[in-house]
């Protein structure tokens, strides 16, 4: 069964389609590059997977349950996560803070009921925080741990997003150009990272990426989005090879 499945999708503006009419699945144990020129919808696309806009036409199912008109944060509880859906880190805060703050679960729910009973409190915040330096240590960040996350390079608060990902409990992660602003040695680091919650977390990625080495390394399958539709999909070399794809980046 698939992960998440688009049935139809349309997210009209006025009289203009930015979605028009998309239907795909993402299988559980991939990661699906989403490729194609700017304005090719694929912004709007993640918008209405995430729940930021209601779709005009289709539907979206997730683990097998229809979501189609869930609010984000409910799709959120249901392990469908987006990077930036969960704030930007707090810059005056350090890095473990900023992953001790992630709402495990349920924003105001899990975390804040236990703070009000003697004992439960310790208990928990240890196991937070326990977490977070086991995420730290997985992320190789445990160096920067007591640092203000402010501080930190344009890599590094990439590898912090994903670590606040890894304090919820997601099963779809959409990221969104994860490979804007890191320079070559943190790239790396992060593919390598992506790669692993993959293959050992089980974690399935959506990723809108322009930087193509980053795609052809991590994604399979590829999809390439042009004026609202699905052009095509398949493995990065079809992808890369298929005539259109090529006309729709000569377009842009
Ligand atoms: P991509 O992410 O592929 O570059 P977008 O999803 O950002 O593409 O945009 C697709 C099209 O939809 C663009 O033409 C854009 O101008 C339009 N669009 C996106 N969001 C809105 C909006 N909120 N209102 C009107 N038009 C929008």
């Amino acid at each position: 069964m698939a992960l998440l499945e688009l049935e139809n999708l349309v997210m009209a503006f006025g009289g203009f389609r930015a979605v028009d009419g998309v239907s795909l699945k993402v299988e559980p144990g991939t990661i699906t590059g989403l490729i194609g020129p700017n304005g090719a919808g694929k912004t709007t696309l993640f918008n209405v997977i995430a729940g930021a806009y209601q779709p005009t036409a289709g539907r979206i199912r997730f683990d097998g349950e229809e979501i189609t008109r869930l609010r984000t944060d409910e799709r959120f509880h249901r392990g469908l996560v987006r990077t930036f859906q969960i704030p930007h880190e707090f810059p005056r805060l350090t890095v473990l803070e900023n992953l001790m703050v992630v709402p495990p679960k349920q924003p105001g729910e899990q975390l804040w009921a236990n703070w009000f009973t003697p004992g439960e409190v310790a208990r928990t915040e240890a196991e937070v925080r326990q977490k977070a330096i086991d995420v730290l240590a997985f992320l190789e960040l445990t160096h920067v741990m007591n640092e203000r996350a402010g501080n930190l390079s344009g890599g590094q608060k990439k590898l912090l997003e994903l670590g606040r990902t890894m304090m919820t409990n997601a099963k779809l992660v959409l990221l969104d150009e994860p490979a804007a602003g890191v320079n070559r040695t943190l790239l790396r680091k992060l593919e390598e990272k992506i790669q692993i919650l993959n293959r050992e977390w089980n974690y399935t990625f959506i990723l809108i990426e322009h930087d193509m080495e980053m795609i052809e390394k991590l994604c399979d399958p590829v999809i390439c989005m042009a004026e609202g539709k699905v052009l095509i999909e398949g493995d990065f070399a079809t992808v890369r090879n298929d005539p259109r794809v090529l006309e729709a980046y000569l377009g842009e």
